[in-house]
C-alpha cells in the first residue's frame, strides 16, 4: 500500500488526463453545430436509445422506489466513504489482491506503468473504462513504451480512428457505419474489401481483437462497482470483451474512482437493476463480471486495485455539489439533453460530456478550468427526470454558475460583464447621459436596415452578437413618444377629492376613509369594466384620451427623471 495524503482536497492536476478541453464550450459547440453529419448521427442514435430506455423503464412498477433507493445508498456511501474504502482495502487484501491509493492522475498512471513493467509486458488489453480515460492512462503507458489495446468495439473505433470518445456509453456515437468501415479499411490489414454491413464490421473487429486477447499477459479494467463487505469488483458490459480481459491474462490491474464503492451485495442489487435499463435500454445486463481477489488456478493470479481520487475529495467537500459523485455513468442524461443532442460530446472538452459532465468536470478540475460548462444547459430538467439515482443536475448547474460568478467577483481584474454593467450604471444614473446614449443608439439603426436586426458588432460588443442578434433600435424612443402625446385636462386625476374625472365611473372613485363601504347589491348594475373599454373616455391606459398619471401634472410628465433610469432596463 502506498502512503495516503491527508491534507486539503486537491483538484485534478493540469497537463495530464482528459478533463479539460482546449477551447470553451461555446467555441467548440459552434464547430459541432456546423457539422450536419454529426448532428444526423447524434439525433438518430440518441432518439433510438431514448425510445428503448423509456419502454423498459415503463415496465418496472417500482421504478421510482428503485431510484429513491439508489439515491439513498449513494448518499450513505458519500457520508461513509472513509470507512467503506478502508473496509474494501482490507477485504481485497485478505483475498490475495493488492490495493494502491493514487491521489491524482499522475500517481495513478505511474502506479499502473510500474505494475506493467514489473511483468515485462509491452502490451495490455483494456476493458472500457472512464476512469482510465479521465487520467490519460493510454497516453502515459505509450510514453512508457507500453501499448494499450482497447477491446470494446466503440472504443476500438475511436482508437483506430485516432479520435476521442464523445459519449459515456457509446464512445463512437458520432460515427455512422460508413465512417466506421472506412476506419477499419484504413487500419486493419484484412479489411480492405469490408462493407458497411454491421455484422461484417463486428466480425472484422472480433477477428482483430481475438489475437490480442490470446496473447496479452496484462489486462487493465475499470470498475462499475466495488462491494466493501467482501472486496468484490464488478464490471458490466455488453460484448463479452470484458469477460475475456478479466479472465485470460495473468495480471489484472483495475483502476477505480473512489466513489464507486457500495457497502453490500444488497446495495449492488439495486444498481444492477437501475443501470442496464437506464443505459442501453435492456432489462438485464448481458455480461456482468464479478471477481474477489485471486482464486488459485482460475483467472488472473496477480490482482491490483488502484483507487483514484483525482479531484473527487474536492467534489465531496462541497455539500451542494457532491451528489455528482453519485453518478453510475449510465448516460441517460446525455440521451435526453437537448444541448448534448445537438453538439455531441467533443464540445464539452472533458471525457465526461453532457449534463453530468457539465457538473462533474468543473468540480474535479476547479470551476475556473471548465467555467463554460455549467452554462452549457437550458436547465430544462430532463436530466433529473432520467437519472436513475436522482441527481439534481439543474440545481447543481445553478450552484456552479454561482461559484463561477463569485470567483470572478473576487478576482482583481474585472470581467467584461462587470465593466459593461458599471458603464450602464454610469449612463443610466443621469437623465442627460441617458438622453445622449439614446441619440447614439439611433445610429445603430443604420446597421440593421435590411433584416431589422443587428447581427455583428465590434469588440467588446461582439460578445453579445456572437451568440444572438440585437433588435434594431426603434426610430422613436419611449421618451420621445411620451413627449408627443397630448396632455389631458389637469382635472382627470382619479384621486381628485372634488370631482371625478370626466367619464370615470362613479363606482371607481376612491372611497374616502370616513365613507362606509357600499353594501353588495343583488343587482350588480352596469359593470365598471364597461367603462374601461379601449378607447372609452375612461380608459386610463396609455394612448387613451383620458390617460392620466396619479400625482402628476402634464408639465411634470414631460420631464420624468425616474423614467430615464428605467427605460434602459
Ligand atoms: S448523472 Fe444520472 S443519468 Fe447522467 S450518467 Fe450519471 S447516473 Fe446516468
Amino acid at each position: 500500500m502506498t502512503s495516503v495524503f491527508l491534507g486539503m482536497p486537491v483538484y485534478a492536476p493540469r497537463g495530464v488526463g482528459a478533463l479539460r478541453g482546449s477551447t470553451s464550450f461555446p467555441v467548440a459547440a459552434r464547430t459541432a453545430l456546423a457539422d450536419d453529419q454529426l448532428r444526423r448521427n447524434l439525433g438518430h442514435a440518441t432518439s433510438t436509445i431514448r425510445g428503448k430506455r423509456a419502454a423498459v423503464v415503463a415496465e418496472v412498477p417500482d421504478w421510482e422506489e428503485l431510484r429513491l433507493a439508489g439515491e439513498a445508498i449513494k448518499g450513505y456511501v458519500m457520508a461513509n466513504l472513509d470507512t467503506l474504502l478502508v473496509q474494501l482495502e482490507e477485504q481485497v487484501t485478505a483475498r490475495g489482491g493488492t490495493v494502491h491509493w493514487a491521489r491524482d492522475a499522475v500517481e495513478a498512471n505511474a502506479i499502473v506503468l510500474d505494475l506493467v513493467r514489473a511483468t515485462g509486458a509491452t502490451e495490455v488489453v483494456k476493458v472500457k473504462s472512464m476512469a482510465t480515460q479521465e487520467i490519460g492512462l493510454n497516453e502515459a503507458l505509450a510514453e512508457g513504451g507500453v501499448t494499450a489495446w482497447e477491446t470494446d468495439l466503440a472504443e476500438l473505433i475511436v482508437q483506430l480512428g485516432d479520435d476521442k470518445p464523445s459519449h459515456i456509453l457509446v464512445p463512437a456515437i458520432h460515427r455512422n457505419r460508413t465512417e466506421i468501415r472506412d476506419i477499419f479499411r484504413r487500419t486493419m490489414p484484412a479489411a480492405a474489401s469490408l462493407s458497411d454491413d454491421p455484422r461484417e464490421l463486428a466480425m472484422a473487429a472480433r477477428a482483430y481483437l481475438r489475437e490480442k486477447f490470446l496473447t496479452a499477459r496484462v489486462a487493465v479494467s475499470g470498475a462499475n462497482f466495488a462491494v466493501a463487505s467482501t472486496g468484490t469488483l464488478a464490471v458490466v458490459e455488453s460484448e463479452g470483451n470484458g469477460r475475456m480481459c478479466l479472465t485470460l491474462p495473468q495480471t489484472l490491474i483495475t483502476v477505480m474512482g473512489i466513489e464507486k464503492v457500495v457497502p453490500t451485495w444488497t446495495d449492488l442489487e439495486v444498481f444492477l437493476q437501475l443501470l442496464p435499463r437506464s443505459s442501453t435500454g435492456e432489462r438485464m445486463n448481458p455480461y456482468t463480471s464479478l471477481w474477489t481477489g485471486v482464486t488459485p488456478g482460475d483467472g488472473p493470479q496477480d490482482f491490483h486495485l488502484v483507487l483514484v481520487d483525482n479531484g473527487r475529495t474536492a467534489v465531496l467537500s462541497d455539500p451542494s455539489g457532491r451528489a455528482a459523485l453519485h453518478c453510475i455513468r449510465c448516460s441517460a442524461c446525455l440521451n435526453v439533453c437537448p444541448v448534448y443532442e445537438r453538439t455531441g460530446g467533443h464540445a464539452y472538452g472533458s471525457v465526461y460530456p453532457g449534463p453530468i459532465g457539465a457538473v462533474l468536470s468543473p468540480q474535479l478540475t476547479g470551476v475556473e478550468d471548465n467555467a463554460s460548462l455549467p452554462y452549457a444547459s437550458s436547465l430544462c430538467g430532463a436530466c433529473f427526470d432520467a437519472c436513475p439515482v436522482r441527481i439534481d443536475i439543474p440545481s447543481m448547474l445553478v450552484h456552479l454558475r454561482n461559484r463561477h460568478v463569485e470567483a470572478r467577483a473576487a478576482s482583481p481584474l474585472p470581467s467584461p460583464e462587470a465593466i459593461t454593467m458599471a458603464a450602464m450604471s454610469w449612463v443610466m444614473s443621469r437623465p442627460a447621459r441617458f438622453r445622449s446614449a439614446e441619440r447614439l443608439l439611433r445610429l445603430g439603426r443604420l446597421l440593421g436596415r435590411r433584416t431589422n436586426h443587428i447581427t455583428t458588432l465590434p469588440p467588446p460588443l461582439s460578445a453579445w452578437t456572437t451568440s444572438r442578434d440585437l433588435p434594431r433600435p426603434p426610430a422613436q424612443s419611449f421618451r420621445d413618444w411620451w413627449r408627443t402625446r397630448p396632455a389631458p385636462p389637469s382635472d382627470t386625476h382619479p384621486n381628485s377629492p372634488a370631482k371625478p374625472g370626466p367619464g370615470l365611473s362613479a363606482d371607481l372613485r376612491p372611497v374616502p376613509p370616513s365613507e362606509p363601504l357600499p353594501e353588495p347589491s343583488s343587482d350588480p348594475g352596469p359593470s365598471p369594466a364597461s367603462d374601461l373599454r379601449p378607447g372609452s373616455p375612461a380608459d386610463p391606459r396609455p394612448g387613451s384620451p383620458a390617460d392620466g398619471r396619479p400625482g402628476e401634472s402634464s408639465d411634470q410628465r414631460r420631464d420624468l427623471p425616474h423614467l430615464d433610469a428605467q427605460e434602459g432596463r
